[in-house]
């Protein structure tokens, strides 16, 4: 067995611990969860408290607790910790001992030797502090990794091909993006750019401003002067923050946030991504600045990385994609990957084999279809699960009806990356009826939970009265390379009765029901079609004539598959055209 070496991100907000056991990467749960803040304290009774317990006790004792000490490493300043001193390697030693401590636990093995990550910016004085912050823990560091190269070490950064990837990382306190180029297996950050008072808790203070307002209007009181109040709000809103990447909405109450008075708010998806657009922007900024130290453009860049858990804000990957044409990867958990490649790289080091790491994600987007304002009132697919999510996941938008009086939607789900919905894979629909008789502009909230099993579970809710409903589909063979339209293909040639939509979900049957007529002709024609395109097939006719047969037959299966009544049309027109040639 192999020497254990660990990885530590050793964060400004959070940290974790990863190793490498059987060739798996693994991430050690501290106190019961992988990610532990980077939090020290002391209690009450003057013990030390380090993570989430420490953490608890921020807003009822700020000065017994300390937040962010990874901003002051390299320093030489102390920092008061209730009547006591300490530098920041102290500080830090503390979380890491904590790590360790845990790790050993967990492990059932000391740990004696550590990767620790930092900052590609980080400079030789605050690389050696870390090294120092080690050796107090009694962690012998037998490497000071950079953050981005840990990263594309867990992407498998340097297994096969020479690359150039982007890191882009946003944390809780720092954004910073690297160009990382891998050259025969070398791993190396060619450019970083960043700004260090960047990240997750600007978002915060965005909405502590913005509830501060609020609470101004609805009760005439100024919190701006109440410290622990502010403390209390902005531990609310960080939580509200994080639901609002999952949701359009979330509802933020805290009684008896000043004296007899409540705070009660409703925030918008929407516009809490006005709020943060301007701090996204020079993100942005920084993006171009180090594509152009290395004489890059963004086409360059093969893969893009998500860092930190402020990434998984949809706004980011979303203007990364509209903004600078790059496809972000996010299978692995942009929180985790960091401590996953220093587990990698102290795996190299103690002479584990490489290995990959597994996850499970959605190879496709899983969209629903709405009336597109800009897209000339057609009906576009609107992306609900971006592809490359890791599962499971659920993830919800709201949707508004378009008539006045509108009492029902018929809710559709697609699988596919296409705006046309013709041209993704169509996964079910069902029909949501009995909504409020009010003007159009009624909200219905729209859910998505895809579990590993493949299972699709569509709600719809209307968001005034909570009416829902609920159908769970079957989205597998669809995902699957396409398993079940090539069994529909051969059965097709095989057994004529076996054509349509067997694993159409039972409520769409009611809903094809009023135009069922149009596509009974189109199914009977194709049924018809392929009964000749056969016996064709078996008198002797040229190889190029047969695959141009086999192919349009296919095609018409796919459509049928599809649903796309349109498509179908089109390929019984050809199919009819070549048959009627050939069989002169
Ligand atoms: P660091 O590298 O600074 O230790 P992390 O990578 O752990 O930080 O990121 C912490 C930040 O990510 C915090 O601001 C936290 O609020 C934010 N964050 C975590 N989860 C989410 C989420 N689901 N949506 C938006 N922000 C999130
Ligand atoms: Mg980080």
């Amino acid at each position: 067995m192999s020497e254990l070496i660990v990885g530590i991100d050793l964060g400004t907000t959070n940290s974790e611990l990863a190793v490498v056991r059987d060739g798996q990467v693994q991430l050690v749960p501290i106190h019961g969860n992988p990610i532990m803040p980077s939090c020290v304290g002391l209690d009450p009774a003057g013990r030390l408290i380090v993570g989430q317990t420490a953490k608890n006790q921020l807003v009822a004792a700020p000065e017994s607790t300390i937040l962010s000490i990874k901003r002051k490493m390299g320093e030489t300043i102390k920092v008061p910790l209730g009547d006591r001193q300490f530098s920041p390697e102290e500080i830090s030693s503390f979380i890491l001992r904590e790590l360790k401590l845990e790790g050993e636990k967990f492990l059932g093995q000391p740990i004696r030797k550590a990767v620790i990550t930092v900052p590609a910016f980080f400079n030789e004085r605050q690389r050696q502090a870390t090294q120092v912050a080690g050796d107090l823990a009694g962690l012998e560091v037998v490497r000071i990794l950079n953050e981005p190269t840990a990263a594309a070490l867990a992407y498998g950064g340097g297994a096969t091909a020479d690359e150039t990837m982007l890191v882009y990382d946003l944390g809780g306190g720092t954004f910073d993006v690297s160009v990382v180029q891998v050259e025969k297996g070398v791993v190396e950050v060619k450019a970083s750019h960043g700004d260090t008072h960047l990240g997750g808790d600007d978002f915060d203070q965005l909405l502590v401003d913005f509830a501060v307002q609020e609470f101004k209007k609805r009760h005439q009181v100024d919190l701006l002067g109440k410290p622990p109040t502010l403390r209390r709000l902005k531990v609310a809103l960080e939580r509200a923050k994080r639901t609002l990447s999952d949701e359009p909405f979330v509802a933020v109450r805290e009684e008896y946030l000043d004296g007899e008075r409540h705070l009660e708010l409703e925030l918008e998806r929407h516009i809490y991504e006005e709020m943060i657009l301007p701090l996204l922007e020079k993100t942005l900024e920084c993006i171009h600045k180090s594509l152009a130290d290395v004489k890059l453009t963004p086409a360059a860049i093969q893969k893009v990385m998500l860092v930190g858990g402020a990434t998984r804000t949809p706004l980011v990957q979303r203007l990364l994609q509209e903004r600078m044409r790059l496809e972000p990867r996010f299978e692995i958990n942009p929180d985790l990957i960091v401590a996953m490649g220093a587990a990698v790289q102290a795996g190299m080091i103690a002479g584990e084999q490489r290995h990959s790491i597994l996850v499970d994600i959605t190879p496709h987007t899983f969209c629903t279809t709405a009336i597109s304002r800009s897209e000339h009132h057609s009906l576009i697919c609107v992306p609900i699960i971006p592809r490359n999510t890791p599962l499971p996941t659920s993830k919800s938008e709201v949707f508004a009806t378009v008539g006045d009086n509108q009492d029902s939607v018929n809710v559709q789900a697609y699988q596919g990356e296409s705006i046309w919905p013709q041209e993704n894979t169509f996964i079910g629909d069902f029909l949501i009826s009995g909504l409020s008789k009010v003007p159009a502009g009624n909200q219905v909230v729209l859910s998505m939970a895809l579990d590993l099993n493949g299972m699709l579970k569509v709600t719809a809710t209307e968001k005034a009265t909570g009416l829902s409903k609920s159908v769970t589909m079957d989205t597998r063979g669809k995902v699957a390379l396409n398993i079940e339209d090539a069994r529909r293909n051969i059965a097709g040639l095989i057994d004529l009765d076996a054509i349509p939509g067997e694993s159409a979900p039972e409520e769409e049957v009611e809903e094809e029901a009023g135009k069922g007529a149009d596509h009974e002709t189109l199914l009977t024609t194709a049924k018809d079609l392929r009964k000749r395109a056969e016996a064709l097939l078996t008198r002797n006719i040229s190889e190029d004539d047969a695959n141009e047969i086999r192919d349009l037959v296919h095609q018409s299966a796919d459509a049928i598959a599809k649903r796309d009544w349109e498509a179908l049309g089109q390929q019984n027109d050809a199919l009819s055209d070549v048959l009627f040639y050939l069989e002169d």
